[in-house]
């Protein structure tokens, strides 16, 4: 770094990206380094998309949030650049925009996130709120009748499965909340027991609910490609199928000038220090961790602001990169929806798993957040009731579920 903190300066800092890592870094380096540091933010796009609720508006249980940008960087005081940034020359300290600009830095903080790529051939790849309009005409043709069997495919490549557990729970009420019974859903996927990421207890809850609204589930089952009616899964066979549902695989942003691994994902050290640079950190799902989630996105910033504020001359230890998925999931709503169904009690809508304003957990960001969009934290009264907290450390090589 040069030596702007040794010489009484503040350290200039770039920001790169608009979504979740980067604006937790930026409220973290506000809360922690203070007026050490001046923060540049360099994104695309005028607002932050919160996008964990995409799975719910084709259902119409909750609409997808936008926050402007602005909002963020004023809060904090630092500037935002509405730009892409194309290159990064780290001997110069400078990166580049699409607009031709070049703006220096001190410190450089990467939080570019990761592109979706179809995993399984021919399906309907859901990705964000980009592909609502699909599943919204999925669903009108499973209303009028022109699909019977319906399957969601987590690909074996799938770095966040609950997005897909989210979407296969709330078609299925969907559907028989409107009297249509007959279309059978089948969950495929390569894990060993549902979303079992989230330990066993979470994974029993979620198993029960997929047996509650008959989702059939095919466990250590990869899906490979959708043709002629049928997805082709591995190890061998394949499942009768008129429509299937698929998460993504992402890959990384790979940028001239810096190295990223064959899915351009770039490699970091515990404090989120790019590999191999002195000044550069890199934060979320363009990072070579496996998990791909806001939360250890959030939990990268908060060790890469840590450690530029004590670079900055902040009093403080840097703190490690330790992974935790850490949240609420919801299963009260639902399982009481079903029970309703059953008689017992009076019926109910159901919501995302996730416990909605915590559905990206940062330490700074969730706040935040919840503030701007005047929600609570946690949940309150009878939604917490059948919500199961998860709060696991994670082994990165023990995130994925590629053993089929
Ligand atoms: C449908 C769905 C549901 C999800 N549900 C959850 C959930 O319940 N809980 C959870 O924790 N996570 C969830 N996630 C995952 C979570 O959204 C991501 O892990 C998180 O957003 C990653 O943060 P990020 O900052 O790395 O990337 P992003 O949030 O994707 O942000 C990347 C930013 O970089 C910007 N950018 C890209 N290229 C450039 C460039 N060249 N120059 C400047 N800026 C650039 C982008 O415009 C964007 O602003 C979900 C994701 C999806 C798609």
């Amino acid at each position: 770094m040069t030596s702007a903190a040794s010489r009484g300066n503040p350290v200039k800092v770039v920001v790169a990206g608009g979504g979740v890592a980067a604006l937790e870094a930026l409220l973290a380096l506000h809360a922690i380094a203070e007026d050490r540091v001046t923060v540049e933010v360099i994104a695309p796009e005028q607002d932050f998309t919160y996008r964990p609720l995409a799975v719910a508006e084709p259902f119409r249980v909750a609409a997808v949030r936008r926050f402007p940008l602005r909002m963020f960087t004023e809060a904090t005081g630092a500037e935002l650049r509405h730009g892409s940034m194309t290159a990064v020359d780290p001997a110069r300290h400078v990166v580049e925009t699409d607009a031709g600009e070049e703006i220096a830095y001190d410190v450089l903080l990467l939080a570019l996130g990761a592109r979706p790529r179809p995993a399984v051939a021919n399906a309907l790849t859901f990705g964000g709120p980009e592909d609502d309009a699909a599943i919204s005409r999925l669903l009108e043709d499973a209303l009028a009748g022109s699909l019977r069997r319906l399957v969601f495919a987590l690909p074996v490549e799938a770095r966040w499965p609950l997005p897909l557990y989210e979407l296969a729970l709330l078609t299925g009420n969907y559907l028989s909340d409107r009297g249509t019974r007959e279309i059978s859903i089948t969950f495929v996927t390569p894990e060993d027991t549902p979303l079992g990421l989230f330990g066993p207890e979470a994974s029993r809850a979620i198993g029960e609910l997929l047996e509650l609204r008959g989702i059939d589930l095919r466990l250590r089952t990869v899906p490979i490609r959708f043709e002629n009616g049928a997805l082709g899964v591995a190890p061998e066979g394949s499942l009768a199928a008129d429509r299937v549902v698929a998460l993504p695989r992402l890959e990384g942003p790979r940028l001239p000038n810096l190295p990223h691994d064959r899915h351009g994902f770039v490699s970091t050290d515990d404090f989120c220090r790019l590999t191999g640079e002195e000044d550069i950190y890199a934060a979320g799902d363009m990072t070579q961790f496996p998990l791909k989630q806001g939360g250890i996105a959030t939990q990268q910033a908060d060790s890469a602001a840590s450690a530029i504020a004590a670079r900055a001359g902040a009093p403080i230890e840097p703190t490690r990169f330790r992974p935790i998925l850490r949240g609420l999931l919801l299963t009260g709503m639902a399982s009481r929806y079903l029970r309703a169904e059953a008689g017992t009690r009076p019926s109910l809508d159901v919501e995302p798993l996730w416990w909605p304003p915590a559905k990206i957990v940062g330490r700074y960001l969730t706040p935040f957040l919840a503030a701007a969009a005047g929600l609570g934290e946690s949940p309150a009264g009878p939604v917490r009731e059948g919500a199961i907290p998860v709060e696991i450390e994670l082994d990165p090589r023990e995130t994925c579920w590629s053993r089929v």
